[in-house]
């Protein structure tokens, strides 16, 4: 008899047990048990090979079609190919051998079924796995194990390794859960509330299936305590949480704050007024306020954030406020110096009373500049402090700070929140992040632990709306014409437009490079396979220039995207020509991007010809019809975010997506969904149901994976809301014995980062 804790050796034998720890870091029975099975093939029906990628370990259920036998050409030894199929299409097993290969031939007779298993790879055109590892159905050299196997329907595939098969690990969870002797920890009571089947019965269930119905039950069993255990890891963070301290910073009257709203030229929304008095009271507290803000686009959530850094500064400390970008930075430092005006002059002629100063701190500033700021900064003398991310250097330093505000969270990980937070010296400074990329409940919690979360619904009164229009350019090449033509209205009425492209063109060292993919963890891009460029941030500097989501068709037979070079070009000749134009995007120098924006923002520019740097944030009201070339290439979420930035003022807003996507694929679905919708709510989630968990949490929350194998955070919400909310379980020391152990390795994980 054997139980979770005990070591795999023990039970299945040294030389079975090491490849198991070796390859796949499995070293007790629970390890082991709690490997599932990746998916299952029912016997007789074969895998679909059109489904396999180059470089996977896969198991596939397959037909010998034919076999060939030739020498080698060059070498002594021959090679052997097996040609299998699942009826459609192929694949080519190929075996090299030093000498004759008759005993294989013999083996892999043609019409025979077998599981194969190896390393994915093209050769000439064809799909092929070399020297895979077999086992065929049919027939079997251990006749009790096959006798046994084919009694099953269902036969487990495991996620595997080079150095150990699927069937090789199903062999060992046999054998452990023949021995298995396990008391459930959970409670009679809470299985029959919630229609759980016991431990015991859901590992065997999810190993050795009888059919699809005894899968799900064991899977819901076992996810039920992953979502306990979720809950349980949440619960002590909040509670960690609240162990910090934070200096209070109450509202004081007839300071900064007050004057502030006093020069406001428009009341306040009922959402901001709420956020705004919720964060007002949580920073007047003495341990520190962890609030997510989340808000439609154009939902006026700066104005929140200046004020709670005001409030901060009447209290005597320092607030930083860190964006993605630097247009961003330099647009949030312009308007909120412009907003402040005397405030924010201190030390200056005609500076009002208890008056402060704003700092811009970015990776592109001047020595002298930069030395200023930094000052500035350090001193105390800059009550707010705006910046990129060269913000989160070791040199900069806070006299007192009090408040990290975050824009655009889905930009940065939560190693660059906790870079700031630790400027602030004993203590932790209140946390703010917002964001206009909203993610469901669940999900935040999780990625944010302790947070709190404020949303706003509503868009400030007197806000004209957008419309956004799919342009099929292929079907409907005249369509383009009449798009230009568009734009040429609205610059004769006084008004400018963006035309964003996927990006830059030009004379770029290797052509697409400037092309990258999705560079940002969060929910606004990535390709629709979730592929993992996604890094999680965007350590490697500003943000700029690149990120076009994904969505775009397959590589072989894409044509370039839409550049802006030679966009704004053609547009300068063509259909555009006597407007007044000018390009923006990641690879002009930082000046240049400042001068042409404000040039933009002040009138002075009729088309911006643009790549994604103006995503997020740009605020230019006059600005009110956006083109979005190859739209099909950027994400759900990151659409919406390009057209929040017309609409902004009182005129409507036209966002045309222009596409040459075909009419029923799954891109122009996704575009379509966009225009149909201003919901930025409902198109995240769109969003994320095409990614997976890992993109979804970010690279910060990969370790935790390792306890979460079959609980997926955005299909499980509900269940994951029941074990929370379920107040018999925080009673239940069984229970929480049954997790300690895991859970130990996580609040270790949790508190190295911490
Ligand atoms: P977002 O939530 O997308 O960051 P911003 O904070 O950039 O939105 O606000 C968008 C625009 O709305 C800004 O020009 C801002 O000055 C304006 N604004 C904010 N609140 C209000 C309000 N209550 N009434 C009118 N305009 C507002
Ligand atoms: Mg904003």
């Amino acid at each position: 008899m054997a139980i979770l804790e005990d070591p795999l050796r023990l039970v299945i034998g040294d030389k079975a047990a090491k490849p198991l720890g070796r390859a796949l870091d499995l070293h007790t029975v629970g390890d082991l048990l709690r490997h599932y099975p990746r998916r299952y093939e029912t016997r007789g029906e074969l895998t679909d090979l059109a489904s396999l990628r180059d470089g996977e370990y896969v198991t596939v259920q397959a037909v010998i079609a034919k076999v060939t036998s030739r020498p080698m050409r060059n070498r002594r030894g021959s090679i052997f190919e097996a040609t299998v199929t699942d009826g459609r299409g192929q694949l080519v097993l190929t075996f090299f051998s030093r000498g004759r290969q008759d005993w294989r031939e013999r083996q892999l007779a043609p019409g025979l079924h077998g599981l194969f298993s190896g390393q994915v790879s093209t050769f000439r055109g064809k799909r092929q796995l070399a020297h895979p590892d077999y086992e065929l159905l049919d027939v079997g050299d251990d006749a009790a194990r096959a006798a046994a196997e084919y009694a099953a329907e269902m036969i487990p595939v495991y996620p595997a390794a080079k150095e150990i098969t699927s069937w090789q690990i199903a062999a060992a969870v046999r054998v452990a859960l023949d021995v298995l002797d396990i008391q459930d920890p959970m409670p009679q009571a809470i299985m029959e509330r919630h229609g759980l089947c016991g431990l015991a019965d859901a590992l065997r269930g999810v190993h050795r299936p009888i059919d699809w119905a005894d899968v799900r039950r064991s899977r819901d069993r076992l996810k039920w305590d992953e979502a306990f255990l979720l809950q349980t890891v949440l619960a002590q963070r909040r509670l960690a949480a609240t162990a910090y301290s934070a200096t209070p910073r109450p509202r004081m009257p007839d300071g900064l704050l007050d004057a502030y709203d006093a020069r406001l030229p428009f009341e306040l929304t009922v959402g901001q007024e709420l956020a705004g008095a919720q964060i007002g009271d949580e920073i007047a507290l003495d341990h520190p306020m962890h609030r997510l803000l989340q808000g439609e686009v154009g939902s006026g959530k700066t104005v929140i954030a200046v004020r709670a850094m005001l409030q901060v500064v009447d209290g005597g400390g320092q607030a930083v406020l860190l964006a993605p970008t630097e247009v961003l930075a330099q647009q949030h430092f312009r308007s909120i110096t412009d907003q402040l005006g005397p405030l924010a002059q201190a030390g200056e002629l005609g500076a009002a009373e208890h008056a402060t100063r704003v700092a811009l701190l970015t990776g592109s500033l001047g020595a002298a500049a930069r030395r200023r700021a930094l000052l500035e900064a350090s001193s105390g003398e800059a009550g707010i402090v705006i910046g990129t991310h060269a913000l989160l250097e070791e040199k900069v330093q806070f006299a007192d700070l009090g408040l990290v505000v975050i824009d655009e969270q889905h930009r940065f990980g939560v190693e660059q929140r906790d870079a700031l937070r630790d400027k602030a010296g004993d203590g932790r400074p209140h946390l703010l992040v917002m964001t206009a990329t909203p993610i469901p409940r669940t999900v935040a919690v999780t990625v944010f632990g302790d947070l709190e979360i404020s949303t706003l619904t509503e868009l400030p009164a007197g806000r004209a709306p957008i419309f956004t229009h799919v342009v099929p350019a292929a079907e409907k090449p005249h369509y383009l014409e009449r798009v230009w033509e568009r734009l040429r209205e609205e610059t004769a009425q006084g008004r400018q437009s963006y035309v964003v492209c996927p990006r830059i063109g030009g004379d770029s060292p290797g052509g697409l490079d400037d092309d990258r993919a999705g560079q940002d963890g969060g929910a606004s891009s990535g390709g629709p396979d979730g592929s993992d460029t996604g890094s999680g941030d965007t350590g490697s500097g500003e943000a700029e220039g690149s990120g076009t989501g994904g969505g775009g068709p397959d590589a072989e037979n894409a044509r370039p995207s839409v550049a802006v070079l030679d966009l704004a070009a053609d547009l300068e000749q063509g259909p555009l020509a006597g407007l007044r134009l000018a390009v923006l995007h990641g690879r002009l120098p930082p000046d240049e991007k400042d001068r042409t924006m404000r040039a933009f923002a002040q009138g002075s520019v009729d088309v911006l010809v643009t790549t994604t740097v103006v995503e997020v944030g740009v605020d230019v009201p006059n600005a009110t019809a956006m083109v979005v070339m190859d739209a099909d290439r950027f994400g759900v979420s990151q659409l919406h975010q390009l057209r929040g930035r017309v609409g902004r003022g009182r005129h409507e807003g036209l966002c045309l997506l222009v596409t040459e996507a075909e009419a029923d694929s799954q891109s122009r679905q996704r575009l379509d969904a966009v225009a149909g919708t201003l919901d930025g709510f409902k198109l995240s989630r769109l969003d994320l149901e095409q990614r997976r968990e890992g993109d979804v949490l970010g690279a910060a929350q990969a370790g935790r994976r390792s306890s979460l194998k079959l609980l997926t955070l955005l299909k499980d919400e509900e269940l994951i809301g029941r074990a929370r909310a379920d107040p018999a379980l925080a009673r239940q020391p069984a229970l929480a014995a049954a997790v300690r152990v895991l859970l130990d390795q996580e609040r270790a994980e949790y508190l190295e980062k911490a």
